[in-house]
């Protein structure tokens, strides 16, 4: 992701405070009093200038939508695309995913998405990569018995080592495309980077593991 510098980005992410949660540790264990209603609560790490989260509320208002994204400067788009979608079931985290586990409580979350994560190449930054198993830990604290990750990426490399990851974590794989446009896969909703790669002609993997009791 290209940053800019945007000095006014910390302003505008304070200035819209129903949207970015400021706060977040205070709402570990609450996030239904945020939503006001007791709907599930589906999660994107790395949510970047927020296409996915913002159309997958749109056509999903019974699922709760929490976008997480650590550079401000990147954020600040989602929330654009947050206010003009007017969807009250999306909102946005502007934290490091590395603590994930001081904004949820265990069992909170029942789904979390990765899409198009940073790849990481260098086997040195193995650990920062999203699909480590010191991430899966995490989402294992915070999901539901059973949740579910959905991962969709255009990297071959990443997408492999995932499936070993997942594997040697002991999920189970319930869904998997190596050419996920040219799948049956119904209602997907694309993210900027997607769009981006897709319309080069490269190809999109997507899989779905589960967490087993
Ligand atoms: N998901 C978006 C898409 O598909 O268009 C953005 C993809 S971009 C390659 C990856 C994003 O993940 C970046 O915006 C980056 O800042 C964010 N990210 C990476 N590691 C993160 C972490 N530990 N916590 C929060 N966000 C993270």
């Amino acid at each position: 992701m290209r940053l800019r510098n945007k000095p006014w980005a910390g302003e505008y992410l304070a200035e819209n405070p129903q949207i970015v949660i400021q706060d977040p540790q205070s709402y570990k264990g609450k996030w239904h009093e945020i939503f006001g209603n007791d709907h599930p609560i589906h999660i994107e790490v790395g949510t970047g200038k927020g296409q996915f989260v913002t159309g997958m509320g749109r056509a999903n208002p019974s699922i709760n939508y929490i976008g997480i994204e650590l550079f401000e400067s990147v954020i600040v788009h989602a929330v654009k695309k947050v206010k003009e979608s007017e969807a009250n079931n999306v909102k946005l985290l502007n934290v490091n995913a590395n603590n994930l586990t001081e904004y949820f409580a265990p069992a909170e979350v029942s789904r979390v998405y990765l899409n198009f994560s940073d790849p990481w190449p260098k086997t040195k930054h193995e650990k920062r990569r999203l699909t480590y198993k010191t991430f899966l830990d995490l989402y294992k604290e915070i999901l539901v018995e059973e949740g579910e990750i959905h991962f969709k990426t255009d990297n071959q490399g990443l997408f492999e080592y995932s499936l070993k990851s997942f594997s040697d974590y002991g999920l189970k794989l319930t869904y998997i495309s190596l050419d996920l446009h040219n799948s049956d896969f119904e209602g997907n909703i694309m993210t900027e980077y997607e769009e981006k790669f897709s319309s080069k002609g490269q190809r999109i993997y997507r899989s779905e593991v589960k967490y087993e009791k």
